[in-house]
Order: C-alpha cells, then sequence, then structure tokens
C-alpha cells in the first residue's frame, strides 16, 4: 500500500531560497512552542493544513524559516527525500 503524503512549503519557495523537507508532526510542536503570536504570523507564511494530518504532511521550509522554529537544532525534523520513498 503506497503511503500519501500532503505536501506544504513556505511562501520563500517561489523565490528559489535554499532549504529542506520537514516532518509535518516537528512541524506542528515547533510552531506550539511559539508565541500565539508568532505562531499567528507564522502560520502565513506556510499553506495551512490540519494538525490531525500532521503525520502524513512534509513541510519544506527555507532555512530562515527553519531557523526560527529552531528546526535546525532537530536533525531527527529533517526527511531525507530518499527516506520518504
Ligand atoms: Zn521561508
Amino acid at each position: 500500500m503506497k503511503q500519501f503524503f500532503f505536501e506544504r512549503e513556505c511562501v520563500h519557495r517561489d523565490k528559489g531560497a535554499d532549504g529542506d523537507m520537514y516532518n509535518g508532526m516537528f512541524f506542528v510542536q515547533a510552531l506550539q512552542r511559539l508565541q500565539s503570536n508568532d505562531a499567528v504570523r507564522f502560520a502565513g507564511k506556510v499553506s495551512p493544513f490540519y494538525w490531525a494530518d500532521a503525520p502524513r504532511v512534509l513541510v519544506w521550509l527555507c532555512r530562515e524559516c527553519a531557523a526560527e522554529l529552531r528546526l535546525s537544532d532537530t536533525p531527527r525534523a529533517v526527511l531525507q527525500a530518499e527516506r520518504v520513498a
């Protein structure tokens, strides 16, 4: 059975920014660690998804957004393309 993944990305991908794919669960956890106003501001940069879908969501974030969420401090959050397949 093929596992289905949803893909989301931050608004900077269109501008050719450098970034990585992140596990949706880590993204949601990182978002929950932010102050609520920061979380709202950040959520505006990434297309929304239902948090219940987080285990099946891959979020592409540029280095700047990942740093803001401190995801770069969490190596396990990064998904390498070959590990997704
Ligand atoms: Zn970004």
